[in-house]
């Protein structure tokens, strides 16, 4: 808002000053073109009136000139247009010169008169030399008078008698005369010379030769005054020596005023006009044009004044605004500072310190909305990281499905107890709990209630316990626990209870759940004195008790090298295969009805060359973990068919069993494969049996399911394997493609003593035939199990009492004893 203000102000003063400066550049413009005009104007003025005051000077010294009268009169009513129109000038109206001008044209006009003055003065003689006025106003009257008066006294005395009588008086009278008429030849000569200019430089002598001239004449004069008042003379002879007196007495004043004239300035009327009234004139007049021009020129000094205050003002405007701008960008960078900066990096500082300890941390508030809500905001996501960071803790080290401590919690947990036992010297257990068949409950009642089911069991294991102890999930159906502070007796103990809590079925889903465990003990310090050994050798322990049957083992050394077995035969098992190190024994199936042997189980074999016999669960369960199954199912299938193909060619008709992984029924190859193989030997499919586990059979992915009917639908025997030790139900099995099934070997064992056993086993066989499949059973070691079994209704034995599983060519002897034997 404020900012808006100052921008508007800003702009508004930049608008005015720049009006300013336009107004005063636009005045200046003005008045600087009139100024320049008034200048020009006025030049041309002082060169019209000197033009007129030279043409004047040419016009005095030659009259005849008439050209220049006229340019004179012409030049001086040009300076005078030139006067009028100044005073229509703007500049003139505005800075109020008119009275300069009104001066200037009184005087103009005062010079035209007086040049008009000159002019007639110089066109007429008289008025031209004041002296020839004397001389004709005052000399020539005198003069007459005295030519007269002494002619007339001369012509008297020429009278003989008179001549005779005075004849002195005659010769006094001839004498004046010379005089008078010499002195008057002078004073033409002087006057010719004054106003001609002949010879200027005479003059003074002229002067002083007319002035002797007139003492010789006066003492003339005077002689004859005696004469006359020694009464000699006659009475007109007297008057006429008066006459002659006052006459060359008053010419004579009028030769002084001429001489004072002619020694004074005004000799000439003209140049005293010239002196006196025009050239005082033109000096005024210039002195004037001088005073308006320094007016003008001082009008151009304000316009400069004029122009340089704008610009200063204006300038004193930037300045403000510039200062202001100055103030301002101070001032945000302030409130910046305050409100933004601060805040921030005290966000920024808050953040950093959250993001290091994970401790919440305390915001000031702050005055700006916008930083209280960034404040706000981060404390929200502040909040909802703390949260999703614990709930992501909480997952990173808890396992999902049962909330226990997962395998980086436990590792966490161990490590921990390792510290505190190693300072305490006390010791610690380490447990490693897998659940037996497991995988089979999955298998048979779905994975949603086998994961109820670990839940259960999680719980169980935790309400035993105490505080202290961690129960962990590592993953699938296998737990870890952590028992700190304790011996091998109380793990033993704590095995022991372990155990007897899974007794009691669970019941999930209303369905009865038994669960089995195997538990590996290692114990600190003994077994190990890193997290990583100790739940490896636990994991050991474990697998030996899996092995050996037992609820629980403790770990020992010698159990160990089973796992460096393991690793061996995993690396090696490739390359067995692929070399055919591999071999398969047969193990006869015999018709309970007629004894006659209907065809062979395929198993497999490896005899290692270090380990010796490997179980084929190993070596199947390898292959599985490692991807080898595929390979070495179809190994099977090729190896016994080829065997098949060479005893039919040697007259032996024997259906081949091949086991089959519940990985290869998921592989939507092995159909393909199988039908190819059978095409290669020549067999019908009728050839070929595939037993399958009942709990392979239950997992009952799509694909497994399509391809159990792809296989029936070629015209394979399909089996069930190992039945009973799996949860299904016969009349789920119905709907499967099957055509046989195989009473697991345990109970047919365990069936002579067992009665619960051979309960199973017949109510399974009856079951079977009523489902329209052929009853095979397995493990029939004595001669006694297979009686009964026949009685039974049982359709085909399978067992050492018949035959120990062979190689081909022990089996083939076999056949050949049997035969000769028969
Ligand atoms: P299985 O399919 O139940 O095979 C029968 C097992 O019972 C064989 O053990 C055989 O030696 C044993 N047996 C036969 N008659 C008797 C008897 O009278 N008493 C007793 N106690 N046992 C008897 P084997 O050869 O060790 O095979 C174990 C299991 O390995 C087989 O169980 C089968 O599931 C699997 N297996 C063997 N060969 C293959 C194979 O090529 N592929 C697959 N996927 N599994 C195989
Ligand atoms: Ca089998
Ligand atoms: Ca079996």
């Amino acid at each position: 808002m404020f900012a808006a203000v100052l921008a508007l102000l800003m702009l508004i003063s930049a608008y005015i000053g720049n009006q300013n400066v336009r107004e005063t550049r636009q005045k200046t413009t003005l008045n600087l073109e009139t100024r320049n005009a008034l200048l020009e104007q006025t030049r041309l003025l002082r060169v019209h009136l000197l033009e007129a005051y030279i043409s004047l000077n040419v016009f005095l010294l030659d009259p005849e000139l008439k050209k220049y009268q006229l340019k004179a009169e012409n030049n001086i009513k040009r300076t005078i247009d030139i006067t009028d129109s100044f005073k229509q000038n703007i500049w003139v109206k505005l800075k109020k010169e008119s009275r300069l001008i009104y001066t200037l044209e009184s005087l103009l006009t005062t010079f035209k008169q007086e040049s008009a003055a000159l002019i007639l003065t110089r066109l007429d003689v008289n008025t031209q030399y004041p002296s020839l006025a004397v001389g004709d106003d005052l000399m020539r009257p005198s003069r007459k008078r005295f030519q007269n008066a002494i002619a007339l006294a001369i012509s008297e005395l020429q009278d003989i008698q008179m001549l005779k009588k005075s004849p002195a008086i005659y010769q006094e009278f001839i004498e004046a005369r010379h005089l008078w008429s010499q002195m008057l030849s002078h004073f033409r000569i002087y006057l010719a010379n004054r106003v001609g200019t002949f010879n200027e430089l005479s003059l003074p002598i002229q002067e002083q030769s007319i002035e002797i001239l007139y003492t010789e004449l006066k003492s003339a004069l005077q002689d004859l005054e005696e004469l006359r008042q020694q009464g000699r003379l006659t009475f007109e002879l007297e008057n006429t020596v008066v006459d002659l007196q006052q006459s060359s007495a008053l010419w004579y004043e009028g030769f002084v005023e001429v001489k004072r004239i002619h020694n004074s300035g005004e000799w000439r009327i003209d140049s005293k006009i010239m002196k006196e009234r025009i050239t005082p004139v033109i000096e005024q007049i210039s002195a004037l044009l001088t005073l308006f021009e320094n007016k003008l020129s001082l009008a151009a000094a304000e316009d400069i004044h004029l122009t340089s205050e704008t610009a200063r003002s204006q300038s004193h405007i930037l300045w403000l605004i510039a200062f202001s701008g100055l103030l301002f960008i101070i001032a945000i960078l302030i409130s910046i500072e305050m409100l933004v900066f601060k805040p921030v990096s005290m966000v920024t500082r808050a953040l950093k310190r959250e993001a290091l300890t994970s401790e919440p941390t305390e915001l000031p508030s702050v005055q700006s909305q916008e930083m209280q809500d960034l404040i706000t905001a981060f404390r929200e996501m502040s909040t909802q990281v703390h949260t999703r960071q614990c709930a992501l803790e909480h997952q990173a080290t808890h396992d999902s499905l049962t909330s226990l401590p997962n395998r980086i919690l436990l590792y966490d947990r161990i490590d921990q107890e390792l510290h505190r036992s190693k300072d305490s010297g006390k010791n610690f257990c380490l447990m490693v709990i897998d659940l037996d068949h497991f995988k089979d409950v999955n298998d048979t009642v779905g994975h949603h209630i086998g994961d109820s089911l670990l839940i259960e069991v999680g719980k169980r294991f935790r309400e035993i316990l105490h505080e202290t102890d961690t129960v962990a999930r590592l993953g699938g159906d296998e737990f870890a626990i952590l028992l700190p502070e304790t011996n091998d007796d109380s793990s033993i103990e704590i095995a022991e209870k372990l155990i007897q809590t899974l007794d009691q079925a669970f019941i999930i889903d209303d369905l009865q759940l038994h669960v089995y465990a195997s538990i590996g003990l290692a114990m600190f310090p003994e077994h190990g004195d890193d997290a990583q050994l100790l739940l490896q050798h636990a994991d050991i322990a474990m697998y030996e008790a899996k092995r050996e049957g037992h609820p629980f083992a403790i770990y020992d050394v010698g159990i160990d090298e089973f796992s460096i077995r393991r690793l061996a035969l995993t690396n090696e098992l490739p390359s067995a295969l692929a070399n055919n190190e591999l071999m398969l024994k047969y193990q006869p199936k015999i018709n309970l009805q007629n004894n006659s042997i209907i065809g062979v189980e395929a198993l497999l074999r490896w005899e290692h060359p270090e380990f010796g016999d490997v179980p084929p669960l190993t070596i199947v369960d390898i292959a599985e973990r490692t991807g080898l199954i595929r390979s070495l199912t179809e190994w099977v299938i090729d190896n016994s068919l080829k065997q098949c193909r060479l005893w039919a060619d040697q007259g032996l008709d024997l259906q081949v069993a091949v086991n089959i992984s519940v990985h290869n029924l998921k592989d939507g190859l092995l159909v393909n494969f199988i039908k190819s193989s059978i095409e290669q030997y020549q067999f019908p499919a009728s050839i070929l049996s595939l037993e399958i586990t009942e709990s392979a059979m239950m997992s009952n992915p799509m694909h497994a399911i399509e391809n159990l009917t792809r296989l029936d639908e070629l015209g394979l025997n399909l089996a069930i394997d190992d039945y009973g030790t799996g949860f299904s139900s016969l009349s789920y099995l119905k709907q499967l493609p099957v055509d046989e099934l195989k009473i697991d070997k345990t109970f047919v064992i365990d069936m002579l003593d067992h009665h619960d056993d051979e309960m199973i086993v017949r109510s399974t066989i009856e079951l079977a035939h009523n489902l329209g499949l052929r009853v095979v059973a397995e493990g029939v070691e004595t001669a006694e199990a297979s009686l009964k079994l026949k009685k039974m209704g049982c359709d085909i034995a399978q067992g050492y009492y018949y035959g120990m599983p062979l190689y081909h060519y022990e089996f083939e002897k076999l056949l050949k004893q049997l035969i000769s034997s028969a």
